[in-house]
């Protein structure tokens, strides 16, 4: 196990696209399968070690969820049609469907495995796209969640001994479940940048939620709003998450990156383009490196224009924890873009960008108060930075 690690692991098994909701629901998962699809049309799958990891265990998922819980997933896994609505399942969001228990059991196995690689250094950066279901609460689903693959591994990384680990979500939800997990446990900081909960679900996210009473300052929130593109995004995420990793100098950096900030999305309503989505992605492999000693776990998470943007923005992903970064202006292989036309009868992006060279203003520079963004990043940093000794 030991000696010079090798820097990328790809956790995949085909078997988590059996994680469907059925044709009618948003989250196709002809998402991840195009995704790899991409991946492997740019031979990531050769810079990375791709690895298929078991489904997480009772006792794996009992570290986050309740054995209720649990136990009724098995249920209406078993048997969809006895699914009533109770913990959330067989819901409008989370139909219950044979197999859900496995399924959603295989994608938090990668997200785990992914994290033990990680702490014992068998690998420096991890990628699962399939995973980052944060919504999942531990004791029902939500928000097509149903297991919390991300709570999962960050749970597990301090069963193994971790002390800190800071979790980043960049999806357009608030990451509610993982803040929820760890409301009261100082040793996990999570950071989450969403669409303001006014106009988006699940309306929880505020900047006022800063974490329980046993740890006051370890949950942050940067409600922004509804219309924000590059410019605002990225310079409210350059303005928060450096400041706060360099302050709380995690041990490992889980980033979720759900792909559902994009223009495009048909669910939300903020205006990222794939070029700052890859920004993004660059600056948390640059924070695991400064901060984290390398140590990187990369989740997927939502994201619903599942042929023009969530194959793009994960292959991004990839390339960068692969050391083997895609260059925006790349055409896409013509064997990928048959591929989708044969699987979607859609047509597919050309090329790895969006034509956008997104640039943002630094915090340092001084801030604007009649400026939206500035007064979610205000409201974030004024509620938060103080509990934690910081200086707003
Ligand atoms: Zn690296
Ligand atoms: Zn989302």
């Amino acid at each position: 196990m030991s000696g010079e690690p090798v820097t990328g692991l790809l956790m995949w098994d085909e078997a988590v696209t059996g994680y469907d909701f059925g044709p009618s629901h948003p989250m196709d998962p002809v998402r991840l399968a195009l995704t790899m699809g991409l991946v492997r049309a740019f031979g990531l799958d050769r810079a990375m070690r791709v690895r298929a990891a078991p489904a997480a265990g009772d006792s794996t998922l009992r570290l986050v969820h309740r054995e209720d819980y649990v136990a009724a997933v098995r249920e209406v896994s078993a048997d969809p049609d006895a699914a009533d609505g109770s913990y959330g399942l067989g819901t409008m969001d989370d139909p219950a469907f044979r197999g859900m228990h496995e399924a959603s059991a295989l994608i938090a196995g990668q997200s785990v495995a992914g994290a033990e690689a990680i702490w014992r250094g068998e690998a420096e950066h991890v990628v699962n796209f399939a995973g980052g279901l944060h919504h999942a609460m531990p004791g029902g689903a939500a928000g097509f969640c149903v297991y919390n693959d991300a709570s999962l591994a960050i749970a597990r990384l301090l069963e193994l001994g971790a002390e800190r680990v800071a979790y980043v979500d960049v999806d357009v939800h608030h990451g509610d479940g993982v803040q929820a997990a760890f409301w009261d446990d100082p040793r996990v900081l999570t950071v989450s940048l969403h669409e303001h909960p006014r106009t988006l679900f699940p309306q929880t996210g505020w900047p006022e939620e800063t974490g329980g009473a046993a740890a006051e300052g370890s949950a942050v929130n940067v409600a922004l709003p509804a219309g924000t593109g590059d410019e605002g995004w990225l310079r409210a995420f350059h303005a928060t998450v450096p400041e706060l990793l360099a302050d709380f100098r995690p041990q490992v950096l889980v980033t979720q990156h759900g792909a559902d900030t994009h223009f495009e999305d048909p669910l939300a309503h903020l205006a990222v383009s794939l070029d700052a989505q890859r920004a993004v992605q660059e600056a948390c492999h640059g924070l695991a490196h400064t901060y984290a000693d390398g140590r990187w776990l990369a989740l997927g998470g939502g994201g619903y224009a599942v042929v023009d943007v969530v194959p793009r923005s994960w292959t991004h992903l990839v390339a960068i924890a692969a050391h083997r970064p895609v260059e925006p202006g790349t055409a896409i292989p013509a064997s990928w873009r048959d591929e989708v036309y044969a699987r979607t009868r859609q047509l597919a992006p050309g090329r790895m960008t969006d034509g956008r060279s997104p640039s943002w203003r630094d915090w340092e520079e001084g801030y604007d108060p009649a400026d939206r963004t500035d007064q979610a990043v205000l409201a974030t940093r004024r509620a938060v930075f103080p509990l934690r000794g910081m200086l707003t």
